[in-house]
């Protein structure tokens, strides 16, 4: 569904993505690995451009995706994106967070909205906090909130760029039990994270980046269990 070829991303002389070929195929769960500062966020970003890429090209659904600002709405509505900090509107409740993209993009009256985010939230485990707003949730409640906000916009791509690393440990656990609940739906998504016990048991491919590039790619028995590459072997190494 999605297809990158060489696609390039620079910071001031800084190239943070060195021509990045990749295809994402219907179903497929692709964990990306790799140090701080390799090019993991700004990869997810390029995807569904809230960075501009320099070069390359991306195709959705065998479509060039150009750069007007119409097509750019429409293809942030069909990647969702999950980011580390929750990214909440803090003066909206629960509720509130799930139905404005329904309402401002979709243009779905109140009602439906409404009904909409309810189902949303439920999924989530979150039925019963649709009135709190984000200071008066858990970071794990926060982060299932943003997935629920996600998923209302329905996705066929959806990205999550370390989403449990900002929570607690005891309340990490909630946050994958709702991303494994995805996977077992027949999701298609993208999801960096340095759980590697999750990436082995949820990931149908594994993704290492190393300098703005993909140093090693494959099953998640070969890259987690018998990585090739020195660094991805040092990688994994020090996220043991
Ligand atoms: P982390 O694991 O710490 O989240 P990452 O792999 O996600 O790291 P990126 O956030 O993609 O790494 O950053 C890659 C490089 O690009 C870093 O050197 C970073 O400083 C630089 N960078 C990222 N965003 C910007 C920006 N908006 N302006 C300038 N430099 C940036
Ligand atoms: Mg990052």
């Amino acid at each position: 569904i999605l297809k990158v070829s060489g696609l390039i991303k620079r910071f001031g002389g800084n190239e943070v993505i060195r021509g990045i070929d990749l295809d994402v195929e219907k179903g497929e769960r692709i964990a990306v690995l790799g140090a701080s500062g390799s090019g993991k966020s700004t990869l997810l970003r390029c995807l569904n451009f809230m960075e501009m890429p320099d070069a390359g090209t991306i195709t959705l659904d065998g479509k060039l995706v150009g750069h007007r600002e119409a097509e750019l709405t429409l293809v942030r509505q069909r990647i969702g994106m999950v980011f580390q900090q929750f990214n909440l509107f803090p003066h909206m409740t629960a509720l509130g967070n799930v139905m404005e993209g329904l309402r401002t993009v979709r243009r779905m009256s109140k009602p439906d909205a409404e009904a909409r985010a309810e189902r949303e939230l439920a999924r989530v485990g979150l039925a019963d906090k649709a009135a709190h707003y984000p200071a008066h949730l858990s970071g794990g409640q926060k982060q299932r909130v943003a997935i629920a906000r996600a998923l209302a916009m329905d996705p066929e791509l959806l990205l999550f760029d370390e989403p449990t690393s900002a929570l607690d440990p005891e309340l990490v656990g909630e946050v994958l039990g709702v991303i494994r609940s995805l996977a077992e739906e027949g999701r298609t998504m993208l999801l960096v994270t340095h759980e590697l016990g999750f990436a082995y048991h949820v990931a149908t491919r594994v993704i290492f980046l190393a300098d703005g590039t993909i140093h090693e790619q494959g099953t998640p028995d070969e890259v987690l269990k018998h990585p090739r590459r020195e660094r991805t072997q040092a990688f994994l190494a020090r996220h043991k």
